[in-house]
């Protein structure tokens, strides 16, 4: 059962060829085959083949069925669904169920979607390989020794290793594109106010926002039509008709590129080759593509760090050892209780987050780390605003490497950070970035390639996707 699309899984269902019963099956084999993955941190067995159930009861009774009538798709452990745990992949909300689901989940069961369960992450989605997760590392599938990308790293395995058929996950700085490119798969991250943040347990709310993992442009559509659009319990979804046409005439486009990619020392000499080889191609296929000089590019990690550990610090201030999960025993008064429930629950990299938020947010220096980042988020903003204006799409690869080892870069956080070198300016600006899985270097690793285009031009972004995932394999 390997389907590229939710449309080949319906026409199947409709045509009695397979069951909700039988798909559901298949997953929760493979998933107990695979768990050494350890994509998942719960799958609801039960529950998910009683709604196979209902869903196969309601085809059979002749009702209509939603639009993602016989999706099976996994959640990030990140986003909330009621009555059942939900962890951010950190001790400290261990044994914390939900009272409610968040708003992009009531969407999916809404078109009778069936939710298989919540996928491993990093700790508060923080981090680039899945290895700052309370419970345990995730694997790539493609190469078990190798990490699968983060935070959404559980998310991206799933989809690739074929335990569901899609996952969301949350993309801050790239938490769905990295992992989608390291996992050889499709991950999209729509414009700032695009999806709810209604039940998303937030890490830095200006720029965080859900998207899904796939394996074709066709089911980001479909997914991204139903789970986006305007939420009254967040006021910052934007109040815009969200439908995508599919019409795939063969446009041309202009494309605009950092030539300083190519040269520059970080990055791969695969990844540069790959990238030589799709400017090449997309001339050849009769698009535009236009060096633009960009002069900010050692910025984009400083002020994304910056930014991000500001808000994540008054994020996290609400686990406290009183409202949520992991409380210390025994503290002989409050100041205690906050101090050890929060020592003993957070993980390091958490810990290191919070420190440096609360540093650039002190009096002393809010205004040389804070105030100043957000000058430049904003100069970043209209100068990629008028470069997207001119042209259609600017394109970078997705990630600097192929996936690298697990471990290889635990000991140096910085090195860390540097995997998300391309996939941040996207979030700093709120625009929509989609990394398609075009390449592979000998051994066979995935190189993905990202496109970004101005905010709200999902559609046209989406188009050429189509083109480019057709155009494969050249
Ligand atoms: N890898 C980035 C980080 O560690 C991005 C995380 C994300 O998008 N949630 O912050």
């Amino acid at each position: 059962m390997n389907y590229q699309t939710i449309r080949e899984i319906q026409s199947d269902l409709l045509s009695n060829k397979i069951s909700v019963g039988q798909l559901v099956n298949y997953y929760l084999e493979q998933i107990k085959e695979q768990s050494f993955l350890n994509c998942f941190l719960e799958v609801y067995n039960e529950e998910v083949i009683s709604s196979a159930k209902i869903l196969d009861d309601k085809l059979k009774a002749g009702q209509k069925i939603g639009k993602l009538f016989g999706l099976v798709i996994a959640l990030k452990d990140n986003i909330v669904y009621k009555n059942h745990h939900v962890s951010a992949s950190s001790k400290i909300l261990k044994g914390y169920v939900s009272p409610y689901s968040a708003t992009v989940v009531e969407r999916l069961l809404a078109e009778d979607a069936i939710i298989i369960g919540r996928t491993n992450c990093d700790e508060f989605a923080m981090g680039s390989s899945n290895e700052n997760a309370a419970f345990g590392p995730v694997l790539n599938p493609i190469d078990n020794t190798r990490v699968p990308g983060g935070s959404s790293g559980g998310s991206a395995a799933a989809v690739k290793a074929n335990l569901c058929h899609a996952a969301l996950g949350s993309d801050t700085g790239g938490s769905i594109r990295q992992p989608a490119s390291f996992c050889d798969i499709i991950g999209f991250k729509p414009s700032y106010g695009s999806t709810s943040r209604y039940g998303l347990i937030a890490y830095a709310s200006s720029f965080d926002q859900i998207g899904s993992f796939t394996k074709s442009v066709d089911d980001q559509i479909l997914i991204y039509e139903t789970i986006a659009g305007k939420d009254p319990l967040d006021a910052t979804t934007a109040n815009r008709k969200i439908s995508v046409s599919n019409d795939n005439s063969d446009k041309k486009y202009t494309i605009a590129y950092f030539p300083e990619i190519l040269e520059s020392e970080g990055i791969s000499e695969e990844v540069k080759n790959a990238s030589k080889i799709f400017i090449e191609k997309q001339k050849a296929l009769g698009h535009t593509i236009k060096p633009y000089h960009f002069k900010y590019m050692e910025y984009l990690i400083p002020i994304y760090y910056v930014l991000t550990t500001a808000e994540a610090s008054s994020n996290l201030a609400r686990f406290d050892g009183v409202r949520y999960g992991h409380r210390h025993k025994d503290s002989k008064d409050l100041e205690e209780l906050y101090v050890k429930s929060r020592s003993e629950g957070f993980g390091p990299e958490v810990k290191r987050r919070i420190m440096l938020g609360t540093f650039v947010l002190s009096s002393g220096f809010y205004d040389a780390y804070y105030t100043q980042a957000q000058k430049v988020r904003r100069m970043l903003h209209n100068e990629l605003s008028a470069l997207l204006k001119e042209t259609d799409f600017l394109f970078t690869p997705t990630c600097p490497s192929v996936p690298f080892k697990i471990g290889e870069k635990t000991n140096n956080p910085i090195e860390m950070y540097f995997a998300d070198l391309f996939t941040v300016l996207a979030n700093i600006v709120g625009m929509p970035a989609i990394t398609l899985p075009l390449y592979k270097n000998e051994a066979g690793l995935p190189i993905g390639m990202q496109i970004m285009s101005n905010t709200w031009e999902e559609e046209k972004l989406f188009q050429y996707s189509h083109e480019l995932m057709k155009s494969k394999n050249f």
